[in-house]
């Protein structure tokens, strides 16, 4: 960030006054543009014995399946941007079952919500963002295609709670060794690295 979006003038990092961390400031406005971690909610669409993956048409991780998930949008309650994305990626209609992990990742400022969802149609297709989108058993999940660690841990723990028959809220830090060689471009391409997990 160099320029003010309130009046364009250049933008210096500083502590405010009142504050203990650098903050981007307008040289002129004084406006203090505050940066805070970015939410991602995304649906786990169960049909019977089976859940609903997509296979991803764009980047990162293009061709890896995921859960149907994304960025949170302005105005959206997390369970309605939750059925949003599941619609764009996967054209599927979900009856939303509650909240189900949520993972803090700190490295990258952003929360990850999946909620537990039932299909209720068997009409979907693949949305702009995806190549392909299928129903798997459990024994048919592609573990190692899958495209990110919250995906995998959603899973498992998924399928470890469904033979106990109750599902309780997991709630995970995801942190990863950073390669300081390369700087992630995208969050979910930070997260596609190995993290280490730590369950709650
Ligand atoms: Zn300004």
């Amino acid at each position: 960030m160099n320029y003010c979006s309130q009046c364009a003038a250049p933008l210096i990092r500083k502590i405010p006054d009142g504050d203990d961390r650098l903050r981007h400031v307008c040289t002129a406005c004084r406006h203090v543009h505050y940066q805070n971690p970015r939410v991602v909610t995304g649906t786990l669409p169960v049909h019977g014995e089976r859940v609903l993956l997509c296979k991803r048409a764009i980047a990162p991780r293009l061709g890896f399946w995921t859960l149907p998930a994304g960025f949170l949008e302005n105005g959206e309650s997390t369970d309605e941007g939750a059925v949003r994305e599941t619609w764009e990626e996967a054209l599927a209609r979900v009856e939303i079952n509650g909240l189900y992990t949520l993972f803090n990742l700190p490295q990258i400022a952003q929360v990850h919500l999946f909620f537990r969802a039932r299909l209720l149609n068997l009409d979907f297709a693949a949305g702009v963002e995806s190549s392909e989108v299928r129903l798997f058993s459990e024994a048919e999940i592609p573990w190692q295609q899958l495209a990110f660690p919250v995906v995998s841990s959603t899973l498992r723990h998924y399928f470890a709670d469904r033979l106990q028959g109750s599902y309780p809220l997991r709630i995970e830090d995801l942190r990863w060794e950073r390669d300081p060689t390369r700087q992630p471009t995208a969050a979910h391409e930070a997260t596609a690295q190995s993290p280490k997990a730590r369950s709650e």
